[in-house]
């Protein structure tokens, strides 16, 4: 007889932090990580050893709104409703639809995918290039971190078992001028895992490098990126010169450090990651989107 699994489904967000902040629970939001992780044997359930918190059905976890020049994004919108909804950035939408099949983007959540911490997790890289912030909470409040500060490494964040992610937060989107750009290399356009992914950000005023940032991922245990490199192109003038590309993709090249695996190879993935910065380097101008 198949083991008995204890699993929550409340339906409202401060009873299921309630439950948390008491038990530590295994947290079910679209599934599509949680129940390959704990995959058995065929025709066996899945092994889940803590009980499990659903939170995919909870509407507070579901909203996507705009205070002043930041959107926010409910952690348990699934991608096909983040394809569909009219705030949502063209480039985190381009990112989105190279995410496995329509059946996956409608149980899987932007959420998930950064709890995941997966090296090759698609949303994270525009995730990074954005400076996106998570609201945690839990019943002691709220909490506001860093992506960067949250993702540890592969399957590593920087939650507390009582905790929730609510909340992405992307700041200033709205008022920023930027041209934004994801780029991703795999078997095929969509229904594959990255090789190589690369997020590029530029912002220009007057011709000149105003804000510049690139995040690289499945290239590393989490996403690769410089503020220190970056920094080298601010007020540089557009087009670049050959020199100045060459010193970024120098620099990029001393700090990535991809693995042969299964998907590729390591010296694969590197030429790629510094062939799609070095494109994006070289275009002659760069229009907002
Ligand atoms: C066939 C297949 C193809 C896939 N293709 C891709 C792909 O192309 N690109 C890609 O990036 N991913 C892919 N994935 C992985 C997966 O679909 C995504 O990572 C998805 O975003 C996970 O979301 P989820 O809601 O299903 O997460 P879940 O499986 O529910 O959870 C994932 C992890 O996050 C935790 N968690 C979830 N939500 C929260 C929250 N709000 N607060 C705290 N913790 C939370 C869970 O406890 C778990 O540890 C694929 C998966 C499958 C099965």
């Amino acid at each position: 007889m198949a083991e008995k699994i204890m699993a929550y489904r409340f339906n409202r967000l401060d009873q299921t932090l309630s439950q948390l902040n008491q038990e530590d629970c295994t947290i079910m939001a679209g599934g599509t990580d949680v129940m390959v992780l704990h995959k058995n044997r065929r025709g066996v359930p899945p092994k889940i050893s803590k009980p499990i918190m659903f939170i995919d059905h909870l509407s507070e976890l579901k909203q996507v709104y705009q205070i002043q020049n930041d959107l926010h994004i409910g952690a348990c919108c699934t991608y096909s409703e983040l394809l569909e909804n009219p705030l949502i950035p063209l480039p985190l939408k381009n990112a989105i639809q190279t995410i496995a099949a329509p059946a996956i983007r409608n149980r899987g959540t932007l959420g998930g995918n950064i709890c995941n911490a997966s090296p090759a997790g698609d949303t994270l890289p525009l995730l990074y290039v954005y400076n996106a912030k998570l609201l945690l909470r839990s019943v002691n409040g709220d909490r506001v971190v860093a992506i960067s500060d949250f993702i540890q490494g592969p399957r590593r964040v920087e939650r507390n078992q009582n905790e929730i992610l609510a909340e992405i937060i992307l700041p200033s989107i709205f008022e920023e001028d930027a041209h934004v750009v994801f780029e991703k290399v795999g078997n095929r356009n969509a229904d594959a895992i990255a090789k190589v992914s690369f997020a590029g950000y530029i912002r220009i005023k007057d011709t000149q490098i105003d804000d510049v940032r690139f995040a690289f991922g499945a290239v590393g245990p989490t996403m690769v990126r410089s503020v220190d490199i970056e920094k080298k192109l601010l007020g540089k003038i557009i087009p670049l010169a050959k020199a100045d590309i060459a010193q970024v993709v120098t620099a990029f090249d001393q700090i990535i450090h991809p693995i042969d695996d299964q998907r590729s190879t390591a010296t694969y993935r590197k030429t790629v990651a510094l062939n799609l910065l070095r494109y994006f380097l070289s275009k002659n101008q760069y229009q907002s989107n």
